[in-house]
């Protein structure tokens, strides 16, 4: 069967699946999401009896109770999935394992062509469809039946099936790429090519995070310039006062996959630019989008991409590291058996997929933790650059339609990537209380 046969058997096999999901979505949608206008309660109007916690209380009320029960639902199921994606993919990699079947992918490619390069790249298309055709089921419950249960997709199921494509074409070029490129290193030097596999790796994910925005993203999206000056003189204003160099503010369609309110800095030098998305302009206040902006500068300021380029490197030495460990440890005791001739051979991929999920299940912790520290400096900076705790607090709120507002310390430790709404609502009201003149002054003109 071709790729494209598959494909068109796909979306045969679903298709009829999708009306029902989407009248499903539309029932009870508007009640439960977060209200699109959030006011500034009494208790956190400015006054000399400003009290931090019933300033934040007072807002995490104005949540209906409807809407706090589902982004519980919503991001607890999560926690959950990320069981049963590990599960599945360890399962996965086995069978391509202890079936033989990554051997025949092999032989098949040997079969086809004399050059490594595109034997590799073989390979990895093929370990590339089976993966797909075994995890579709829960990837379309996972992206496609529970986002729009949960009211956060927008997309019918062909185009969400055409994104899906894309994806898995980008993935054959560019991970095709990196495959080839670390097996030629695994043969050419058997002793050091886990120290040069890591530096290979890290420097072909920084350069995919920088093309990105630019290449990959236009793909899936359309990105225009924004014209509104109403909307775009206040950005660009606090982009000036905060030294960065950036002329035009973005808008990208994101309404086009889902409901979720979000924006980015990106590129650096001349291809520095500001991307609002279309949900973040339509439902956030004037205050809410400058404090989104001031956080997203505060990204930019701070220079977090290049701190978790630094971060990715040490993770990554320390995944090869023990890569090469467990690579040589499993292939030793099942190698033979399962006909993969040594690291050199590309047969040996799915055990390598196998060790490094175990790897990054054990580290969600670390890394999420990683990106939260960031991204509460880049709050910080947003309420000092903004000084807008009250768009802030609406804004914490309004991204609460996906992310539990009130989780326990350990529940944010563990799966929290972004501070929690409860969190944020409390460090902008404690930023409001120690400027309290800001704000009483105002009101006394
Ligand atoms: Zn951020």
């Amino acid at each position: 069967m071709t790729f494209r046969a598959f494909l068109v058997a796909l979306a045969v096999t679903f298709l009829p699946l999708a009306p029902a999901a989407r009248s499903q979505a539309a029932v009870d949608l508007s009640k439960s999401q977060m209200p699109s206008v959030i006011s500034v309660p009494p208790e956190a109007q400015p006054s000399d009896h400003f009290d931090v916690e019933a300033a934040t209380n007072a807002y995490l009320a104005q949540i209906p109770a409807s809407a706090r029960t589902r982004s519980d639902a919503y991001f607890e199921g999560g926690y959950w999935l990320i069981l049963w994606d590990f599960l599945v993919a360890i399962v996965i990699y086995w069978i391509l394992l202890r079936f033989g079947v990554s051997a025949k992918m092999r032989d098949v490619a040997l079969h086809l062509s004399r050059f490594a390069f595109i034997q590799d790249l073989v390979y990895w298309v093929q370990f590339l469809i089976f993966i797909a055709i075994l995890s579709t089921p829960l990837t379309i419950y996972e992206d496609y039946f529970r986002e729009h249960k949960y009211g956060l997709a927008t997309q019918t199921f062909g185009p969400w099936l055409g994104d899906q494509v894309k994806m898995l074409l980008v993935n054959m070029i560019l991970g095709g790429i990196l495959v080839a490129v670390l097996f030629r290193i695994a043969r050419r030097l058997p002793r050091t090519w886990h120290i040069w596999g890591a530096v290979v790796t890290t420097v072909f994910l920084a350069f995919g995070v920088m093309i990105a925005p630019v290449f990959i993203f236009p793909l899936f999206n359309k990105i225009t310039r924004l014209d509104d000056p109403k909307v775009t003189q206040p950005i660009l204003s606090m982009a000036r006062a905060n030294g960065i160099p950036a002329h035009d503010v973005f808008q990208i369609d994101a309404s086009r996959q889902s409901t979720r309110m979000s924006a980015n800095v990106s590129g650096f030098g001349n291809t520095m630019r500001i991307t609002l998305n279309d949900n973040l302009l339509r439902r956030g206040s004037p205050e809410e989008i400058e404090c989104v902006m001031g956080h997203e500068m505060g990204h930019y300021v701070l220079h977090h991409i290049y701190k978790d380029i630094l971060f990715l490197f040490v993770v990554t030495v320390a995944f090869f590291a023990y890569l090469r460990w467990g690579l040589e440890w499993s292939l030793a005791r099942w190698g033979p058996s399962w006909r993969i001739n040594g690291i050199g051979d590309v047969a040996v991929l799915p055990l390598v997929f196998y060790l490094a999920t175990l790897f990054f299940f054990v580290l969600t912790p670390i890394l999420n933790t990683e990106t939260r520290t960031n991204e509460h400096e880049a709050d910080m900076y947003g309420l000092n650059a903004s000084r807008q705790p009250d768009g802030c607090a609406q804004g914490a709120i309004h991204l609460g339609e996906y992310r539990k507002m009130s989780p326990g310390p350990v529940e944010e430790f563990i799966f929290f990537d972004h501070p929690s709404g409860r969190q944020r609502i409390h460090r902008a009201m404690q930023w409001k209380a120690e400027n309290l003149q800001l704000f009483l002054n105002q009101s006394a003109h």
